[in-house]
């Protein structure tokens, strides 16, 4: 049940729960009472939920959606009321789920009494001071983090980098020492959270236990239809298959960065975490024309394209649209086009990040952007509506179910559609005149790796990270270490400059602060691509993976369609399966995907240094 979803990089608030299951823990034995009466307590009980939820959840959607569109400090304390209701009545039906825990029950209940178990991100202690206290602790570092502002000089007050700021710095500058100010400066918002974090922890654990789980990591992992540990391996696993083709991304731009920064960069060791051209090193986007494949460039610009074309920001949601129709989705409902936002007002604050609605659980979607004509804002249009089109899909279910088969499914949608907005499907609908030849694909492909595979890791390692906090594994006296380690083992990124346990780095991303798990970006990372060879192969495209697109194709819509009404009702392998016809996660996707940029990377790296 997900209304509001918003993006890895900015993470967000989303309203109620994300549900999923636990269930290789919870074959029981029969209880006690008859079984019949049992079932009827349960029906019972979950008819209550189902209710209870419905009905906040769609109160909370609406004080949601009212407090992003008008920002007032009443509207602001309407939704954070809302908020509560949802998280407390949530909070309180997964404790109360467990009295079923044993008891055999049908499968349908027996699913939606496990989704409801483990739908918690943060489980509050029984006493109610502790809950308080963690509530507060968690609001606390929120708000340190949204307010987080680097005072180059403390005097003057006008003058502070708030994080739009350096992340501008960042993203555009090519001054070495101006780009190490700027990250040291962001680095500085986050000391005051470490002490907030280990309580934190401690008492979120409590919660945790007292609801059956070794700790709060374990309670995340249990998430995913199968034991804790079993899904750490599994993300182990996916990460060892997609290593190979990182370390040849990583090992020709830093031979780049070093052409451009100098003894800076090292010729064999780390890649300084400042000069990727973002904050946190996960997305290298904005370092494209330092790493640029020569004569490869894909010769057209969607954004001078959109220009030309004179295509407005409503018409691009119509293209968006018509994606999805011409698959066999049917259009998006009146009241999309009449309550959804598509362009920044001029008479008022808005929160302008993208995200897409689900108002009423139903048919009220809704898509909220400040749509600017760019490509960027073209993608993101096919990405938003995926959320959309997904939610529409899982309708029918119980509230409980109605969600995507795990949390990495619906950031997934999106993006699978993204990956088929390619240089034929711009002639198809009539953007482009003609396609470009292979012998540019070579720069098409860069620039989505800079972004896909250049967050593996990254995606990886926040929750790598928060597992060994939650476990006792790391103490706070090793936070900081333990977080740089883990950076250099997955990502191969070193600090600009020393740090030590004063500081706390972790906390100078969002999701940390925010307590917003992050394994799912990961697995919508490896899905998308395992989603669009399935749906390609389906519409039966023979080009190259990078080069195929799913518009117009009925039978590659079907089948997705099957997938996205399953919703969470079954476990996520059954819903893998229906798409791509296995049941287990396969990270090939990507190098099948990349393989042609493989090729060009060995060629460019012949006897140059791969690796830390
Ligand atoms: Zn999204």
């Amino acid at each position: 049940m997900q209304m509001n979803v918003t993006g890895r990089a900015v993470g967000g608030v989303v309203i109620g729960v994300a549900f999923a299951l636990l269930a290789a823990c919870t074959v029981g034995a029969p209880g006690a009472v008859a079984p019949g009466a049992r079932t009827e307590e349960a029906r019972t009980f979950l008819d209550n939920v189902n209710g209870t939820l419905l009905k906040l959840g769609v109160a909370g959607a609406q004080a949601g959606w009212v407090a992003q569109n008008f920002i007032t400090e009443d509207t602001e304390a309407l939704d954070a009321r809302a908020t509560q209701q949802a998280a407390d009545a949530t909070a309180k039906f997964a404790k109360d789920s467990t009295r079923f825990d044993g008891v055999t029950l049908p499968a349908d209940q027996r699913r939606q009494l496990d989704v409801l178990k483990v739908s918690l991100v943060l489980a509050t202690p029984a006493d109610s001071k502790e809950a308080e206290e963690v509530t507060q602790l968690v609001s606390r570092m929120r708000s340190t983090y949204g307010k987080g502002k680097w005072c180059p000089d403390p005097a003057k007050a006008d003058q502070c980098h708030n994080i739009d700021e350096v992340t501008r710095v960042i993203a555009s500058s090519r001054n070495e020492p101006d780009l190490r100010r700027e990250w040291e400066g962001w680095h500085t918002i986050s000391p005051p959270m470490k002490k907030d974090y280990a309580r934190f922890a401690e008492l979120s654990n409590k919660g945790a236990k007292e609801l059956g789980f070794a700790d709060t990591g374990a309670m995340w992992r249990a998430k995913y239809d199968m034991p804790p540990d079993a899904f750490s391996k599994e993300l182990d696993r996916l990460w060892d298959q997609v290593r190979p083709l990182y370390l040849e991304l990583h090992a020709y731009v830093r031979m780049k960065l070093r052409e451009k920064y100098g003894d800076v960069v090292p010729e064999k060791g780390p890649i300084p975490a400042h000069l990727l051209g973002n904050i946190w090193a996960q997305d290298w986007s904005n370092i494209y024309p330092l790493v640029a494949p020569q004569k490869a460039d894909a010769g057209y610009s969607v954004t001078d394209l959109l220009k030309r074309h004179k295509v407005g920001p409503l018409d691009m949601v119509r293209i968006g649209e018509r994606f999805y129709t011409s698959i066999g989705f049917a259009p998006l409902p009146k009241t999309f086009w009449e309550r959804s936002l598509f362009v920044r007002p001029h008479d008022r604050e808005v929160v302008c990040h993208a995200s897409a609605w689900d108002i009423d659980y139903e048919s009220d979607v809704r898509i909220k952007m400040c749509i600017e004509q760019t490509a960027e804002d073209f993608s993101t249009i096919h990405h938003e509506l995926g959320h959309n089109f997904y939610q529409r899909a899982y309708k029918d279910l119980p509230v409980i179910f109605r969600d995507s088969a795990n949390d990495g499914f619906h950031e997934a949608i999106g993006d699978t559609i993204a990956l088929s907005v390619t240089p034929e499907y711009l002639v198809r609908i009539g953007l482009l005149d003609k396609a470009p030849d292979a012998t540019r694909d070579i720069g098409l492909l860069m620039s989505r790796a800079l972004d896909k595979v250049a967050f593996l890791p990254f995606g990886l390692l926040i929750d790598q990270w928060r597992w060994k906090v939650f476990s006792g594994e790391i103490t706070p006296a090793e936070y900081n270490k333990t977080w740089w380690d883990l950076r250099l083992k997955y990502q191969g990124i070193a600090p600009p400059s020393a740090r030590s346990e004063e500081l706390f780095d972790p906390g100078a991303k969002f999701h940390v602060p925010d307590n917003t798990p992050y394994s799912r970006y990961f697995l919508a990372d490896i899905l998308q691509f395992q989603f669009h060879r399935a749906l390609s192969k389906a519409a039966g495209c023979s080009s190259p993976l990078h080069r195929c697109s799913i518009y117009e194709s009925k039978e590659a819509g079907q089948r997705l369609n099957t997938m996205l009404s399953m919703g969470l009702s079954k476990a996520w392998p059954e819903a893998l399966e229906a798409i791509a016809g296995t049941k287990s996660m396969d990270a090939s996707a990507i190098l099948d995907y990349f393989a042609p940029l493989s090729k060009w990377l060995d060629e460019q790296l012949k006897g140059r240094p791969v690796g830390w």
